[in-house]
């Protein structure tokens, strides 16, 4: 018997990672953050020296990558090599050089196993690119969450803000605009929704209302 799977793919700063939170919660599933696992990967390459273009060595370094998810008391801890790089994976530099690394297919089928491995009972929402299309195809339960591009870029820059990065707005929408070019044309799993997900534009529309309609969905798949 395998477990319920509730996929949330969607461009940066649709408001997966809100939405995801709050499923998980609400459901009391486990929670997959697939986008820390390039961004872990990213942040390793650059600490052990490795070009961001060196397929070959990525891909032993995905296979090898020494990543921990602790939940903690404030929320989960993303734990690489043994250090807490929770927020240093949010950084630009981070997001950037995430979204490099994730283009090669040989690392993503490196890290294919590690993110199955996530689906246990009760349930696990599974938040990404490529959740529904490539890791979890076969479940019913999918989302695809979009935004205008200046949503998500506002969305982004208050999250960093928070984190206390420095940025300007500006630089982070041409910034947005690039990675969101590089996750769409890419050869492998490139962010598509999957034909049978439930698209949900969430520009101006309030969290409430859209973890309405995402649980309304849930119910109607299982
Ligand atoms: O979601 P997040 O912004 O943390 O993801 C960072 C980058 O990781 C994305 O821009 C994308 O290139 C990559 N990614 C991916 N597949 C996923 C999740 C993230 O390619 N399932």
């Amino acid at each position: 018997e395998r477990a319920p799977v509730v996929t949330v793919d969607g461009p940066s700063g649709a408001g997966k990672g809100t939405i995801s939170h709050l499923l998980a919660e609400k459901l009391g599933y486990k929670l997959l953050d697939s986008g820390a696992i390039y961004r872990v990967l990213a942040l390793a390459a650059i600490h052990h020296n490795v070009e961001l273009d060196n397929e070959e060595s990525l891909t032993l370094l995905a296979a090898h990558l020494d990543v921990q998810f602790v939940t903690g008391s404030n929320g989960i801890k993303v734990v690489l090599e043994g250090e807490d790089v929770s927020v240093t994976i949010r950084s630009q530099e981070c997001s950037s050089a995430a979204s490099k690394v994730a283009a090669f297919p040989r690392v993503r089928e490196a890290l294919l196993r590690r993110q199955r491995a996530f689906a246990e009972a009760p349930g696990l929402i599974a938040d990404g690119r490529d959740m529904g299309t490539v890791v979890f195809p076969t479940t019913p339960a999918k989302l695809f969450l979009t935004a205008s591009a200046e949503e998500r870029a506002q969305r982004r820059y208050n999250q960093l803000q928070d984190n206390g990065f420095d940025v300007k707005i500006d630089q982070l929408l041409s910034e947005i605009k690039e990675r969101d070019d590089r996750d769409i044309n890419r050869s492998v799993a490139p962010l598509v929704p999957a034909e049978d997900a439930l698209i949900i534009d969430t520009t101006g529309i309030p969290i409430e209302d859209v973890l309405e309609l995402a649980v309304a969905h849930i119910h109607k798949s299982f």
